[in-house]
């Protein structure tokens, strides 16, 4: 049972460029996906009439419609009702559109401003077009059905403008009840993407139905499974889909779809009706920041301390000086103390505290940039700390500790705390014990 496909087309200089996000297109890509038809190929083309049109032609041989965002505008970069006329009735002029004519002049009325003569080129239309209403714009759409059943559809660029005129006008041309294509995604920390992947095995293979695949993002690797069908039948394939990837991660899988790392950890301690604090050094406030982007934080999290140089360590987390003179401020014994520092003071169950080198400068043969302690104290239980090895650059190695600290947390909270996660040096696990 194969979809009928639809390709998406972004027109202009500056996307191609990368001087503005295509965001229409990915907008598409999901719109397309909720009324039950397949994305089958983006692509992105200059402001450049014969390549567009070349383009228009390709795609329209091989797609069921197309949906094209920009170049509708009134300038002379503006080429798509040119391109579509060259595809469509090649060697004739465009033709003036009476009702288009009347929408510009009444936009420009209400508006009280006099119309531009170069905003007429926007009621024109190639001879086999019908013009779409913009109720957000002074630019209409263009929909054109071909001989080889095809069906084209001209929006303009801006967003606004586009959203309300595909669920307007696209949508329900192109709907198809009987189908829905649904996706989700399980998103797991703790493993590389290939090893993920092995797990999967032949749960990965193109051919399968409901499909599998996977994208890393920032220690993040997300399993995205894609189910298509009538609504029970994909509902049902998703379900079992997402259960065998569960039993091939096991409890690496952290989340399912908009779910964070900090809205997971913060759920498993509201539900212990347990507190956490944060102690950071290396981060600077990272690990604060994802815990209070999530709603309701401050039932779980008492707040945190950014204690960066060596004396707010030792004056806002009574860490001894002694010992960092002994070990170092980045090492086992400085993250465990801030840990238990943040802990006592902010008063509360838990506490994450992290410590490390990210560079550029700073390191040595003993702790090369990248190297990280994350301890974690947990109230009556213990302290524990663990030494990680990050690759990548200053911005990467504070992200990347501030997720695997809250890794961590969770693995703690779920009592597995001693799990072999990437990147991290497992002999270097300690424990002490937290009063
Ligand atoms: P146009 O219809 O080509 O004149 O585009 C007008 C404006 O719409 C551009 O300057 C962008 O700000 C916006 N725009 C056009 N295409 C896209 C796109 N694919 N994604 C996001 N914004 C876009
Ligand atoms: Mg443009």
């Amino acid at each position: 049972m194969t979809l009928a496909r639809v390709a998406v087309l972004s027109v202009g200089d500056e996307l191609v460029l990368g001087q503005i996000e295509d965001t229409n297109a990915s907008w598409i890509a999901r719109a397309l996906q909720a009324i039950g038809r397949m994305p089958g190929e983006r692509r992105t083309i200059a402001d450049d009439c014969a390549r567009l049109a070349a383009a228009l032609g390709e795609l329209s041989s091989t797609h069921d419609a197309v949906v094209v965002t920009g170049g509708l505008g009134p300038t002379r970069d503006d080429l798509t009702r040119d391109a579509l006329r060259d595809l469509i009735d090649p060697g004739t002029m465009l033709e003036e559109d009476p009702i288009g004519i009347e929408h510009l002049r009444s936009w420009f009325e209400r508006r009280g401003r006099p119309m531009p003569e170069s905003n007429l080129r926007q009621a024109m239309r190639p001879r086999s077009a019908r013009l779409l209403p913009n109720p957000n714009g002074t630019a209409p759409g263009l929909a054109a059905q071909l001989a080889n059943g095809c069906t084209i559809f001209c929006l303009p660029g801006p967003p606004n403008e586009m959203r309300p005129m595909f669920d307007g006008c696209v949508a329900p041309e192109l709907r198809d009840a009987s189908r829905v294509v649904l996706t989700t995604a399980l998103h797991t920390i703790g493993l590389g993407e290939s090893a993920i992947g092995e797990q999967l095995g032949e749960l990965m293979a193109r051919d399968r139905e409901p499909s599998v695949g996977t994208t890393a993002s920032d220690g993040v690797v997300s399993i995205r499974i894609r189910a298509t069908g009538t609504p029970a039948e994909a509902r049902r394939q998703l379900d079992a889909t997402v259960e065998l990837c569960r039993a091939r991660v096991g409890d690496i899988v952290f989340a399912r779809d908009g779910e964070t790392l900090a809205s997971v950890v913060g759920e498993m301690l509201q539900t212990r009706g347990h507190t956490l604090a944060t102690a950071e050094s290396c981060t600077g406030g990272l690990l604060g920041a994802m815990m209070t982007e999530v709603a309701g934080a401050s039932a779980w999290y008492r707040g945190g301390f950014i204690a960066y140089e060596n004396r707010r360590k030792v004056e806002d987390l009574g860490v001894d000086p002694g010992l960092i003179a002994a070990f170092g401020a980045v090492s086992h014994e400085a993250a465990m103390a801030m840990a238990h520092g943040a802990l006592r003071r902010a008063g509360s169950d838990l506490a994450l505290a992290t410590t490390g080198i990210a560079g550029p400068g700073g390191g040595s043969q003993d702790k090369p940039v990248g190297t990280v302690y994350v301890a974690l104290a947990q109230r009556g239980t213990g302290i524990f700390s663990r030494r990680f090895h990050f690759p990548g650059d200053r911005a990467t190695i504070r992200s990347r500790t501030a997720r695997l600290a809250l890794a961590c947390a969770r693995f703690t909270l779920l009592g597995v705390p001693t799990k072999a996660l990437l990147w991290s040096e497992a002999e270097a696990v300690r424990v002490q014990p937290c009063p």
